[in-house]
């Protein structure tokens, strides 16, 4: 067997969850192992669209809901961190718009209206016209109305990658993870056949956590999954736009980001209402039919025929809901040493981690001394879907 491990909170699940909040307590002092089965950031987190959500979204309900309260501090946290004057240092990380758009193809007076009543985004959007617009809306034709909203995007490979450095050695590439009980207490978790103690273990594993919880004879909390059909557009022609395209419903018709392949092309990553329900019905040549017939409408000035496409379908993992709605927060819940959660949006891994250090400063639980960590087998990093795209 391997040597036996010691440390203040085991992490399990290296997403942007785990690795946050692991960079968060090393940088307090605590001692951490974070164990990942897969890849860091190769579950929902390098697939994500990389918005740095301030609640914008959630406002175009035409009500200010929880969700948007709890986002709204999201961007500023985030922005500190980026400077490298944050909760965690995030210099390096690559920010791809230091805004996302709001954009409206046509006369939706009646979303825009609840948009602006909402006190979540009072103050903090900005109309822009003519050189202003992004790049890609700069054109004779463009009709519609485009708002400034004050929230980022980023590269999230590179956002991995710096905080899988902020965890220097304390990463573990785990397969098989078990109970490790004493006297009915869990005590630490039995990984690979070596033993691991902690004083607190989270489970931050995304779809990854109703697996262990079944592991750990948990069926608490319940977990849910919503699945998207997002689809990719590659090609010399693209310029880059961040933007929420609004229809007619409170979900924006089409989300569109904008990231850099290796070989220094760009890549539309479509999402919003396009990937949820009638996309996810869709195979992939219906998607991408979909996909094409929504960009020619939107953007007929932009010359695709020449583009590569293609989709992927991915789960959203969250705490389970009455509706299957999204939930409002990060969410965490703790049963002795156990704490289990979901941020819900990778903009709210800091509001995740808060809920950790809070239960933690609740129980009293202190960084220890223990000997020093082995050298140990690392996960690797993730690639992003656009990576493989010809
Ligand atoms: P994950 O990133 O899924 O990480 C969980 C990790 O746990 C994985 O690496 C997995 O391999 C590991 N794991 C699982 N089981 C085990 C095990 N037994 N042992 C060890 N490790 C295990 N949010 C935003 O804020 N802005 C956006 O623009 C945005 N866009 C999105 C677009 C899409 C298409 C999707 C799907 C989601 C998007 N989200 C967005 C939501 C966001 O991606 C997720 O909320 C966030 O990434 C979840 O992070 P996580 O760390 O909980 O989970």
């Amino acid at each position: 067997m391997s040597q036996a491990l010691s440390t203040d909170v085991l992490i399990v699940g290296g997403g942007v969850a785990g690795l946050w909040l692991n960079a968060r307590l090393r940088r307090q002092g605590f001692a951490t192992l974070l164990l990942e089965r897969a890849s860091l950031g190769g579950g929902q987190s390098v697939k994500s669209q990389g918005i740095i959500h301030g609640g914008a979204k959630y406002a175009l309900h035409g009500a200010l809901t929880g969700a948007s309260e709890a986002i709204a501090d999201m961007p500023r946290r985030w922005r500190e961190a980026l400077a490298g004057n944050g909760e965690v240092d995030l210099a390096g990380v690559r920010l791809l718009s230091d805004a996302h758009y709001l954009w409206s193809p046509g006369s939706l007076a009646g979303n825009i209206t609840s948009f602006f009543a909402s006190k979540a985004v009072r103050g903090r959007v900005d109309q822009v016209k003519g050189e202003q617009l992004p790049s890609a809306l700069q054109h004779p034709q463009f009709r519609g109305k485009v708002y400034r909203l004050a929230e980022l995007v980023l590269d999230v490979p590179s956002l991995i990658k710096r905080l899988a450095e902020l965890s220097a050695d304390g990463l573990l590439a785990a397969s098989s993870i078990e109970p490790l009980r004493e006297h009915d207490e869990l005590v630490g978790l039995v990984v690979d056949g070596r033993e691991i103690r902690a004083q607190r273990i989270v489970l931050s594993a995304g779809q990854g956590n109703a697996q262990l919880l079944a592991t750990l004879g948990l069926q608490q909390p319940a977990q849910q999954q919503r699945p998207l059909h997002m689809v990719l557009v590659k090609g010399p022609m693209l310029k880059p736009l961040y933007a929420h395209c609004l229809g007619a419903g409170p979900k924006p018709r089409v989300t569109v980001t904008t990231h850099p392949a290796g070989d220094g092309e760009w890549v539309w990553y479509l999402g919003g209402d396009l990937a949820e329900a009638d996309g996810v019905a869709r195979d992939e040549a219906a998607q991408i039919k979909a996909a094409q017939k929504e960009m020619a409408d939107l953007l007929p000035w932009v010359d695709l025929t020449a583009a590569h496409w293609s989709t992927l379908r991915v789960e959203r993992a969250e705490p389970a809901q009455s509706g299957l709605v999204r939930p409002d927060n990060a969410f965490l819940v703790d049963q002795g040493s156990l704490l289990v959660g979901w941020p819900t949006k990778l903009a709210l891994a800091p509001d995740f981690a808060d809920r950790v250090l809070a239960a933690l400063d609740r129980d009293g639980i202190q960084p220890r001394s223990y000997p020093p960590l082995p050298p140990l087998p690392q996960p690797p990093l993730a690639t992003a879907a656009w990576e493989d795209m010809r």
